[in-house]
């Protein structure tokens, strides 16, 4: 179903500047939705949505009188701290209220020059767009899984089940960040080579991962599967994820149950989060699988998921130094991907998620893994950009890094382009690694 409307319409512009300014994240094409108030404000933050370099105030829109009937209900539900209330009633509600924000911030609305609606970003703080009960983090690049497993086990680098089933952990919600929050070096467990016993100390392989998060919309209950051709009525929306990653501690505990500590200890949530109707024009068809590889089993096949189940999302990821920072620089770009290189699609692993009848909630936060493509410069961490260290990186300023070190800040940033569409972006999910503690 395609689902392009007056929304989508290149041509269209807004009352507020900003959102026509070349390069923008934020046109009048996007309006992703996140969780803000004005610095120093003592009240709850509340739901507003990102239009140029501002803030739109749902609910000071809804109080001043300029949202119809119909998208009363969705709009009251904006004034809460999170988007729970507004993901729990479905895509269809988050649409219409998307259509009628656009109508009210298009040039020429009645609310055209009301500038009480709005707050410049950069007086404003966000926090994580929702309460997130459970996290998942998925492994859907082929590319990183095969670099990866390459490095551990180079005899047998892809394990067998991996072209049949979305391989996914379940994560730690508890220490989902927003951006913009320090994230401290963490102690684990870890064994050299060589080594026999292992050590406790700071890790020294801290790594980042570029992925794609996307949001539960409406749930289902527990024992209730989820089938694909309705998978994607209940992702409510993208937006970027750092899942921060203590390499050296990951591969000496992984085995046999998995990432545990290696990757609790903090995730970096970006504050928008982009609908899937703003992603409309960017859809696109699924990774193609190899001759030879198994196409996916039926309850994770539909021909709308083959035509149009991925998302041409390009993901960057930028790094600033310390060093960089005091010498004024700005960040430097490491690597630059596509969420349409992943070999399963977002509605693939909700519908694997709820297969066995497991329970999604509104607010739960499922992750792509991360994002890797067949090229060097599309490797998505540091553990496959440098090869576990062996071909260092070089940044503009002769610094080298073959992991992250203490005061450098990693920048995910992305966005979509299409010709005959404007362009619309995630925004950033920024965090600085502290010294270890
Ligand atoms: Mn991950």
């Amino acid at each position: 179903m395609t689902r392009l409307n007056e929304t989508h319409d290149p041509s269209a512009r807004s009352w507020v500047a900003s959102a026509s300014e070349p390069g923008t994240d934020f046109p009048i094409q996007n309006l992703p939705f996140g969780v803000w108030r004005r610095r120093g404000d003592a009240r709850p933050p509340t739901v507003g949505v990102a239009i140029g370099n501002q803030v739109l105030d749902v609910t000071a829109c809804l109080m001043a009188g300029l949202l119809a009937d119909g998208v009363v209900e969705p709009a009251a539900a904006c004034a809460n701290p999170s988007l729970n209330a507004l993901m729990e009633m479905g895509r269809d509600a988050a649409s219409a209220l998307r259509r009628a924000l656009f109508a009210l911030l298009k040039a020429g609305s009645d609310a055209e020059g009301r500038t009480d609606l709005l707050a410049p970003m950069d007086e404003v703080e966000t926090f994580l767009p929702a309460q997130v009960g459970d996290y998942t983090d998925f492994y859907a690049s082929v590319h990183h899984a095969t670099n990866v497993g390459s490095m551990f086990r180079p005899d047998n680098p892809l394990l067998p089940n991996y072209k049949w089933v979305p391989i996914g952990y379940h994560g730690r919600a508890s220490s989902l960040v927003p951006s913009g929050t320090p994230v401290r070096r963490p102690h684990g467990q870890l064994k050299g080579p060589h080594d026999d016993a292992p050590v406790f100390g700071p890790s020294r392989s801290l790594d980042y991962e570029c992925e794609v998060g996307f949001f539960v919309g409406a749930g289902n209950a527990l024992g209730e599967t989820i089938p694909i051709e309705r998978a994607e009525d209940h992702v409510w929306g993208l937006c970027l994820v750092n899942d921060w990653s203590a390499r050296d501690v990951q591969s000496w505990e992984y085995q046999p149950l998995g990432p545990f500590l290696a990757k609790n200890f903090g995730t970096t949530v970006a504050p928008w989060v982009v609908t899937l109707d703003a992603l409309e024009p960017f859809r696109a068809p699924r990774f193609e699988r190899a001759e030879g590889d198994p196409q996916p089993l039926p309850h994770l096949d539909s021909p709308a998921d083959r035509e149009r189940g991925g998302f041409a999302v390009t993901v960057e990821v930028w790094l600033r130094t310390e060093r960089m920072r005091a010498a004024g620089e700005g960040p430097t770009r490491v690597s630059r991907g596509s969420l349409a290189d992943m070999y399963w699609t977002p509605a693939q692993m909700l519908a694997h998620h709820a297969s066995n009848g497991c329970n999604l909630q509104p607010g739960d936060l499922l992750a792509s893994g991360t994002i890797s493509g067949p090229t060097e410069e599309s490797r998505g961490c540091m553990l496959e950009r440098t090869w576990r260290g062996a071909n260092p990186l070089t940044l503009p300023n002769g610094e080298q890094r073959k992991f992250i070190d203490d005061g450098d800040e990693v920048i995910l940033r992305g966005w979509c382009e299409r010709e005959g569409f404007a362009r619309i972006g995630f925004g950033e999910a920024a965090g600085v690694v502290l010294p270890a503690g």
